[in-house]
C-alpha cells in the first residue's frame, strides 16, 4: 500500500494511515512517499538499488553488558556503521553515527572521540571520516537525502540526526513517543531534537516497503527498543542482506544465545531474533550485523557499493 506524506498546517509534521480518511477528506495535503519531486533528481541518476556501507568507526565495548566473557568473543571492539540505499525513487540512509560531525574533537582520522551519553556514561570511539564526507565520496550530499530510518534511536545511531531532519522520517510512534518522552540513558536527545518538526511516516504495520516495490523493506524488531527496526534489501548481485541494527551486537550473541544485560523487553528482543532468523532463512538472505567489527571490516566501503 502507498504511504502518504501529509504536510500538516500549522504542525510541519507528517502521521500515519490512521489520518488517510482526513487526507482523502482535504483536510491535508499529501503525496505518495518516494514520488515527491526532490526525488528526482541523485535518485534518478541510478536505475537499480545499491548499497553504500558508511563507516561510523571503532567502539570501545565491554562483551560483559551482552553477557559473554572475553574469552568467548573475538574482539572486545565494536564497529559503528551507517548505510545509504540509493533506489531510483529516491535515497534512504539508515543510522547516522555515534559521533556528529560538527563535534569532532582535533586530530581527524584516527583520533579517539569522547562521547558522553546522557546518562553520564563515557564512550570511545576512534573515528573514521566524517558522515557527510562519506556521503560526498559516493557522490550525494546531505540535501539528497529523501529518507532516514534509524534503527532505533540510542546514541551510536542517531548523532547526526538532525543534519537529515528535511528527510522522510521513517519510525514506529513507540519509538518515536520514547525519544521525545522518557528516553533511556544511551540517548543524547539533542542529537535528533529537530526530527520533532521535520515530515514523518508513523509505520503502523510491521514491514513497511519504502519504494514499494519490494527491494527496501524495514521490518519490526523490537525489543532493543521500543520500535527497533532492521532493514532487508533485495539487492540484484548481492541478493538479500538483512542489515541488523542492534538485533545482535556482538557475533557471539548469535552462535552462544545471548541477551544484553540492559534491554527495553528481553521477551520481545527473543521473538524479534527468532522472526528474522526465519526471514533470512525463508529469504536465504544474509545478516550484516552493524556492530560485528570483523564482518564490518571486510565489506567495501563508499564510495565501493553492492547491487
Ligand atoms: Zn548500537
Amino acid at each position: 500500500m502507498t504511504e502518504l506524506v501529509c504536510k500538516i498546517p500549522g504542525m510541519k509534521k507528517l502521521v500515519s494511515r490512521s489520518l488517510l480518511f482526513a487526507a482523502i477528506a482535504g483536510t491535508f495535503a499529501c503525496t505518495p512517499s518516494g514520488n515527491s519531486p526532490a526525488d528526482e533528481s541523485a535518485a534518478a541518476a541510478v536505475n537499480s538499488l545499491r548499497l553504500y556501507v558508511l563507516d561510523g568507526g571503532d567502539l570501545v565495548s565491554n562483551p560483559a553488558s551482552y553477557q559473554l566473557a572475553e574469552d568467548e568473543v573475538q574482539t572486545s571492539m565494536l564497529s559503528i556503521a551507517a548505510y545509504l540505499v540509493v533506489h531510483p525513487r529516491g535515497i534512504l540512509l539508515y543510522d547516522t553515527f555515534g559521533v556528529a560531525d560538527d563535534e569532532r574533537q582535533p586530530g581527524g582520522t584516527g583520533t579517539q572521540q569522547t562521547i558522553v551519553r546522557s546518562d553520564k556514561q563515557e564512550r570511545f570511539i576512534t573515528l573514521a571520516a566524517p558522515l557527510r564526507e562519506q556521503l560526498a565520496a559516493a557522490g550525494y550530499t546531505p540535501a539528497d537525502i529523501t529518507h532516514l530510518a534509524l534503527s532505533h534511536y540510542h546514541w551510536d545511531h542517531s548523532a547526526n540526526a538532525n543534519v537529515f531532519a528535511h528527510a522522510t522520517w521513517l519510525v514506529r510512534p513507540d519509538e518515536r513517543a520514547e525519544m521525545f518522552g522518557t528516553p533511556g540513558g544511551s540517548a543524547r536527545p539533542a542529537t535528533y531534537s529537530e526530527l520533532i518538526d521535520g515530515p514523518t511516516v508513523l509505520i503502523d504495520s510491521d514491514d513497511y516497503d519504502v519504494f514499494g516495490d519490494g527491494s527496501v523493506v524495514l521490518k519490526a524488531a523490537r525489543g532493543h527498543s521500543p520500535g527497533h527496526q532492521v532493514l532487508y534489501l533485495d539487492l540484484e548481485r548481492t541478493g538479500g542482506v538483512v542489515l541488523s541494527g542492534d538485533l545482535y551486537h556482538y557475533p557471539e550473541e548469535r552462535s552462544l544465545n545471548r541477551l544484553p544485560i540492559s534491554e527495553f523487553d528481553k521477551t520481545q528482543t527473543v521473538a524479534s531474533r527468532q522472526a528474522v532468523e526465519e526471514f533470512l532463512e525463508l529469504n536465504n538472505a544474509a545478516l550484516w550485523i552493524g556492530h560485528d567489527l570483523l564482518a564490518h571490516r571486510r565489506l567495501k566501503k563508499s564510495p565501493d557499493y553492492y547491487d
